[in-house]
């Protein structure tokens, strides 16, 4: 066993933490400057710290260039993050322990289906494609070469507070089905990685774009399976093109320029519900940023759920 891993709650790291955890997918766009402004307000508003995580869990969707162009627009927009940055393709070997875990657990098993086969024999549920179980009731080939873990589910309803959405509740097994804790090409899948990762850096406050709000039951079925604490949790609006699409790369959202940083940050700002004083448009982004600080109130936040248009950025 590795001892590396946190197993008690005596062990975590105390104090106030949040985190941004970009994909290095490429440069940060306005809908990752939204997130991290919000996640940055809300945890140093508290005096909290702010962590920065690289969620590099997925090679070939990446961009090696991103995390320095991400660290560089942080810097530029007056975000900076405590300690050093958490790279996930350096875990490998703490999300291999939270597995074995399950495994040891018996609540996780490994499955041979194809996307193709999940498509065909489960039914539809609000969030896709449920998984039918078949390599839980029937196990796999054993010569099989290609499987994923799956982590096996109940309907014990998943409930949560969300500080923006009010009284979440989830039914797993119904909802959502088993669902991949490691793929079939070996990498791990985020729910697992955010789960081990949020425990071992002591977050407390996850604060993110409000497309994961139906991911957190997942989250917090594992933290409850892996003895983990669960911190809280505000999903932020999430701004989208005039196509109602989430702003990503995918998407081609423009980068953000690092030269109109305040700008950005005035647009940031307002599409999260705080109006910067018309005085504070041209100043520099660290004054913008202590003016947010002061001002930052969760009750400023658009209404859940919303989809706003985001501004242009350049
Ligand atoms: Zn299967």
């Amino acid at each position: 066993m590795n001892t590396e891993m946190p197993q008690t709650p005596s062990m975590f790291p105390v104090g106030l933490t949040g985190r941004f955890a970009p994909s290095p997918t490429g440069p940060l766009h306005f809908g990752s400057l939204v997130a991290a402004v919000g996640s940055f307000l809300s945890i140093k508003s508290k005096g909290g710290r702010w962590l920065l995580r690289i969620e590099d869990l997925d090679p070939p969707r990446e961009d090696r260039h991103a995390p320095d162009l991400i660290r560089a627009t942080l810097e530029a927009h007056a975000l900076p993050w405590d300690g050093d940055v958490l790279f996930q393709s350096s875990r490998h070997e703490a999300y291999l322990e939270a597995l074995e875990q399950l495994i040891e657990l018996d609540r996780c098993y490994p499955c041979s289906c194809t996307r193709g086969m999940v498509q065909r024999s489960g039914k539809i549920g609000p969030f896709g494609p449920i998984y039918a179980g078949s390599c839980r009731q029937f196990p796999m080939d054993p010569y099989s070469v290609f499987y994923s873990w799956r982590v096996q589910t109940d309907d014990t309803p998943i409930q949560f507070e969300d500080q923006r959405f009010g009284t979440q509740q989830q039914r797993l097994e119904s909802e959502v089905g088993d669902f991949i804790i490691k793929r079939a090409d070996g990498y791990y899948a985020y729910q697992l990685a955010v789960v081990v990762d949020d425990a071992m850096q002591g977050v407390t406050e996850v604060v993110r774009g409000e497309d994961l709000l139906d991911n957190t039951p997942r989250q917090i079925y594992l933290q409850r399976l892996l003895g983990l604490p669960t911190p809280s949790y505000l999903h932020l609006p999430i701004a989208t093109d005039t196509h109602g699409n989430k702003l990503s790369k995918q998407n081609h959202a423009p980068p953000l320029d690092n030269h109109q940083a305040t700008q950005n940050l005035v647009k940031a700002l307002t599409f999260l519900g705080h109006h910067p004083p018309a005085e504070l448009h041209r100043a520099p982004p660290e004054t913008l940023i202590d003016w947010a600080l002061e001002h930052w109130h969760i009750d400023n936040l658009p209404a859940a759920p919303t989809t706003v248009t985001a501004p242009q950025t350049g």
